[in-house]
């Protein structure tokens, strides 16, 4: 059973929606071939959750990128999805930090990037501000767009989880003193949620718990899995990258390359002859 989802939720009789994530299988999965310091583990799954969360507020087919520079410790973290839930994650990390939290990211920029299929990318960027990713998220949002946005983060242990709440344009409510008045108790309401309670309460359990005089219900989930999107044949395009006189040198020195993919730590080898076959084509339906 897929224990990893992303559930949609809508107040009844409001103009108010939500998603609720969790991940455990497709968080594992992207830590687990690497060796990262324990803060980078919380903050990766962070951003795991994060990018559900905002592909879950836009219409798109393609692929959707959270992606944060900075200088400091952390050199990057990324977390990405596809629009059917295929999500995996990365960091990098400078060799000679000592702390690993989101301190770590200070000044840096953080930007979403989506790339829907077959059309051009679009990116937003705006600065690693604030002490967290929910607030640096919130400030995203405010700046760029008049509705009002929430994020709830929390990771412990082997879970990861969040919660978005987020103002719809006015459609039921036509009293905009009473829509304001109306989001600002749900962000009050919203903000009463615990980190334990988003971890291991059910989704049901904590909108009746959080939100009581309100009706809510629950959409569908789409399944989130751990998927990388490496092959053979495009770490043959990686390695041609090099140029033909770098790769005439490493092969002169090694009959076989091996490649490992960064993200899901598969490994590919190639020969002189094998590479050459990958990129004029010949293998590119396998
Ligand atoms: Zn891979």
């Amino acid at each position: 059973m897929n224990t990893d989802s992303s559930t949609r939720f809508i107040f009844k009789g409001a103009d108010i929606r939500g998603n609720l994530v969790r991940l455990t299988d497709s968080y594992q999965s992207a830590i687990g071939n690497h060796d990262y310091p324990d803060d980078v583990k919380l903050l990766l799954g962070e951003f795991l959750v994060a990018a559900q969360l905002l592909a879950s507020t836009i219409k798109f087919e393609g692929t959707l990128t959270l992606q944060a520079k900075a200088n400091g410790a952390i050199r990057a973290l990324m977390a990405e999805t596809t629009h059917d839930g295929e999500t995996r994650g990365i960091a990098q990390l400078a060799e000679d930090g000592t702390r690993y939290d989101f301190s770590a990211l200070k000044d840096g920029l953080l930007a979403v990037t989506i790339a829907p299929t077959g059309k051009q990318n679009y990116q937003s960027m705006v600065p690693l501000t604030g002490s967290n990713l929910s607030e640096c998220l919130k400030h995203y949002f405010d700046q760029s767009e008049q509705l009002g946005t929430l994020f709830h983060l929390a990771v412990a242990g082997e879970e990861a989880a969040g919660m978005l709440i987020q103002q719809l344009p006015r459609q039921l409510e036509t009293d905009e003193k009473l829509r304001e008045e109306h989001w600002n108790t749900t962000q009050i309401l919203s903000n009463t949620l615990t980190k334990e309670e988003l971890l291991q309460k059910d989704n049901a359990t904590i909108l009746k718990h959080l939100f009581a005089e309100e009706d809510i219900q629950l959409l569908g989930s789409t399944p989130v899995t751990f998927t990388c999107s490496c092959s053979q044949a495009r770490m043959a395009g990686a390695l041609a990258s090099l140029g033909s006189a770098e790769l005439e040198a490493l092969f002169s020195e090694e009959e076989n390359v091996e490649l490992t993919c960064e993200f899901c730590s598969t490994a590919y080898t190639f020969d002189a002859a094998s590479l050459t076959r990958w990129l004029s084509g010949d293998q590119a339906t396998h």
